[in-house]
């Protein structure tokens, strides 16, 4: 199919909820590391399968459960093709990358997780990276081991590889920080982890929206990732594994749709990738994460890439002249997240002050707690851009910056 041109003005027009006022002014929506906005072929995808087709999958034989089934299945193609996987049956669909983690992190757990063995994350990782291995670690008396960061907010790779060892079962990193937006070499974390023959689980929850993968080359065992991050609804996301992990894993969660045979004394489970997929799933959502990477499919990945890389580039160029800024995170490869600390203000504040200036940011820890440690700062202020943000919204972020240094500086 033949890709459209990359036009700003025109992409916006495809989400409606960018053209509003918020206090007044145009909104500038630049919080979508957190979740991005939906293009109507997204709000359209949920609202035909409620108006023309809804009905249960896997289990009828009637014309509306036939449809549902086939547009839940070709949601999972899309998957399948959009990240390279060989099979659909490597493809999972879950509540979002959280989910997809904690399917890993009991399943695997429970099957290839022992006393003594060592899991491997980053100094960086969002919570949803951390607790779920915190907790398998202790069920099972294993160690969670943390490969540091350097001050720029990049991933420390020659201690990563003295850390690597016999004893790991598992490495699990993120391809890109929802904090600093460090974009950490994941084909290097997995080749060196391969040699050890350790699997590896990447957390593309926020790369997956920004940069191309193609699992095949990446050659990870694992990748989790959220629809609402990618223009798909929230409630919805899917985790990839390669096929022999996740038939050598047992079941996450068991109920109807996961089964081959039950009967009171035992139960045989079906094959993939249903095994993982107990109970009704969110059909209406995944369907329309499927119309989200059609959209996405319409342009060259690169372009949406290079327009996302200039908008960063520009902001942080602005941000570095207003005295008294810091920058949180200045990794050599990074992605359009800008992390920062204005001094004598709180990012709480510096998020109030912006919203009544119609930028939409984040300000918080951002469930990375432990990076705010090392970084020594109790909170940041984030602005997240997408390939649907424009120069003039970066230009009333900084504007709105200023007023708001200005504001707590004169008081
Ligand atoms: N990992 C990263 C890097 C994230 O940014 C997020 C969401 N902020 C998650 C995991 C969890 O995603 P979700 O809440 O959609 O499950």
């Amino acid at each position: 199919m033949s890709k459209q041109t990359f036009v700003v003005d025109n992409v916006r027009r495809d989400f409606p909820v960018l053209n509003q006022l918020v206090y007044g002014k145009p909104l500038a929506y630049l919080d979508n590391a957190a979740t991005t906005q939906k293009p109507q072929i997204v709000i359209d995808a949920l609202i035909n399968f409620y108006q023309n087709d809804n009905a249960n999958v896997h289990r009828g034989v009637h014309a509306l459960s036939e449809r549902a089934d086939a547009a839940y299945e070709a949601a999972r193609l899309k998957i399948k093709e959009f990240i390279g996987a060989k099979s659909t049956e490597e493809i999972i669909f879950t509540r979002g990358a959280t989910e997809a983690i904690n399917l890993v992190a009991y399943s695997f757990g429970e099957a290839f997780i022992h006393e003594g063995d060592e899991i491997i994350i980053s100094a960086m990782e969002h919570h949803a990276n951390i607790v779920p291995w915190q907790l398998l670690c202790k069920r099972k008396s294993a160690t969670l081991i943390v490969t540091p960061i350097n001050d720029k907010g990049e991933l420390d790779l020659a201690v990563f590889k003295q850390q690597l060892s016999a004893r790991t079962k598992l490495v699990c990193i993120t391809q890109m920080s929802n904090t600093l937006g460090t974009i950490n070499p994941a084909e290097e974390v997995i080749a060196l982890s391969h040699l050890k023959n350790i699997p590896v689980l990447i957390d593309a929850a926020q790369s997956l929206p920004h940069l191309p993968i193609d699992v095949y080359t990446l050659d990870c065992d694992f990748l989790v990732a959220s629809g609402h991050k990618i223009y798909g609804p929230t409630g919805i996301g899917f985790l990839y594994g390669k096929k022999k992990w996740l038939e050598a894993m047992p079941p996450y969660q068991s109920g109807g749709a996961m089964i081959s045979q039950v009967s009171f004394e035992t139960t045989d489970f079906t094959h993939l990738p249903y095994k993982f997929e107990a109970g009704t799933p969110a059909i209406a959502d995944a369907i329309a994460l499927g119309a989200a990477l059609d959209y996405l499919n319409r342009y060259v990945r690169h372009d949406l890439v290079m327009h996302e890389q200039a908008l960063l580039h520009y902001a942080e160029e602005k941000m570095r002249a207003i005295n008294g800024l810091r920058i949180i995170g200045e990794a050599r490869n990074k992605g359009s997240i800008i992390s920062f600390v204005l001094d004598k203000v709180h990012p709480h504040d510096i998020a109030t002050i912006l919203d009544r200036a119609g930028v939409a940011i984040r300000a918080g820890h951002h469930c990375t707690m432990p990076l705010m440690r090392q970084f020594n700062v109790p909170a940041t202020a984030r602005a997240s851009m997408s390939f649907y943000n424009t120069f003039s919204e970066i230009d009333q972020l900084i504007a709105a910056l200023i007023e708001a240094k200005e504001l707590f500086h004169d008081a």
